[in-house]
């Protein structure tokens, strides 16, 4: 075939020639969560060049928003081009060699998921396995890296698949005592809940965009400590993946004490605006103010929800997510139905649960932008027309 203009092969698809319609929901589910004016504007700036010294800058300041969004003054601090799953691989390919033993807790689907990318990776893996809604104690987790050895212990902070954030203190000090890197996963957590990355002795630690932060999907932030890059970077064999390599990425960002950055992979432009954008935001508030309003716009969200005579999953207060609040699924429901019947009346997204809690829980998320007392009252006139309309033993 030659380079001359020729007739294509087949025509236009007809869906193509129409315009880019998108719906405005509601979104008071688990992620993505609506994005604020000023973040989508930002992502809407004329593109430049990803090796730009513009670009530098911004991923300089997106390093700075990173660094106090998880508290941190590690260097080795960067967003992932991708999502939170992109960090997860991140980390587990960059500080895990195949063999090495890994252990993951499970009690959600988070736990799952980390145990599939290391065993994928040829790892070792060992799971501790609760029932969504489950937490460790610390003497579980001891118990666990005595026996196993891990090389690495994961956890996840805000498990979004049954709305409990697990306690996080003192474990650090127990993966350090058994010479392990302590990975946390805050993709549904980070800015809804406390987190001190370095105070709570977190070695690895990573998150995703479109959640409290409120910018688009397709980045995450993403943080290691000096014990992590040890690890890291004394390795015998390469990471199994070139994309999301450490020894590329950390050049990338910045991070390597090289004064000249290499051609890696072209980054999310846009989406980095964006990110930038969403982490000046979450700086201007305050970490401290995005706790407090977390908290305070939950409880009310609990207070209404008891008020309709519906039960919240985790029953002990104090280890539920502030961002997604699961509830038990109200007997004589169909939980799909009333779900679409949510999304159909109301233009508003609430989800079931994932992976190991389908079937138990319904959740409701009001992360960042979205966490309004308002928002609050309209998720909860919501629920309320559906547990009017949808109830399947009418008679
Ligand atoms: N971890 C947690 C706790 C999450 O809630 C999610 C997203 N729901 C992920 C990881 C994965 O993130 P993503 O969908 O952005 O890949």
């Amino acid at each position: 075939m030659s380079c001359q203009v020729e007739q294509a092969f087949t025509v236009s698809p007809t869906c193509m020639l129409r315009p880019l319609e998108v719906p405005m929901r509601y979104l008071f589910g688990p992620g993505p969560s609506n994005v604020p004016p000023r973040v989508l504007a930002s992502g809407s700036r004329p593109i430049i060049g990803h090796l730009h010294p513009e670009m530098y800058e911004i991923m300089n300041d997106i390093k700075k928003g990173i660094q106090y969004a998880f508290q941190t003054e590690n260097n080795m601090t960067i967003s992932m081009s991708g999502s939170g799953h992109a960090a997860m691989e991140c980390a587990v390919f960059n500080v895990v060699e195949p063999g090495e033993s890994v252990l993951v807790a499970v009690n959600g689907i988070w736990g799952e998921r980390v145990a599939e990318i290391a065993e994928r990776m040829g790892a070792n893996v060992h799971t501790m396995v609760k029932a969504p809604g489950g937490y460790y104690t610390k003497e579980e987790i001891e118990q666990a890296i005595e026996k196993h050895k891990p090389v690495l212990f994961f956890l996840t902070h805000g498990e979004s698949s049954a709305g409990l954030c697990h306690p996080v203190d003192g474990i650090g000090d127990i993966c350090r005592k058994h010479n392990c890197l302590f990975l946390v996963d805050t993709v549904a957590s980070l800015g809804a809940a406390p987190i001190f990355m370095d105070k709570q002795k977190i070695d690895i630690l990573y998150t995703g965009s479109q959640k409290a932060l409120n910018a688009p999907p397709g980045t995450a932030p993403i943080s290691f400590n000096d014990r992590a890059c040890y690890k890291m970077f004394n390795r015998k064999t390469k990471p199994i993946s070139y994309l999301f390599d450490m020894t590329h990425l950390s050049n990338y960002w910045g991070c390597d004490g090289n004064t000249v950055r290499a051609y890696h992979h072209t980054g999310p432009v846009s989406g980095f605006f964006a990110l930038r954008e969403s982490l000046a935001i979450l700086a201007e508030k305050g970490l401290e103010e995005s706790w407090r309003k977390h908290k305070e716009v939950s409880a009310y969200l609990y207070k209404g929800l008891e008020d309709l005579g519906l039960k919240l999953f985790i029953p002990d207060r104090d280890l539920r997510l502030p961002s997604v609040t699961t509830i038990a699924i109200p007997e004589g429901y169909d939980w799909r139905e009333m779900l679409g019947y949510i999304m159909k009346h109301h233009q508003m997204e609430m989800t079931g649960g994932l992976g190991p809690s389908i079937g138990m829980v319904m959740r409701i998320g009001l992360m960042g932008y979205n966490c309004e007392k308002t928002n609050a009252d309209k998720a909860l006139h919501a629920l309320a027309d559906a547990l009017k309309n949808c109830k399947k033993s009418k008679a």
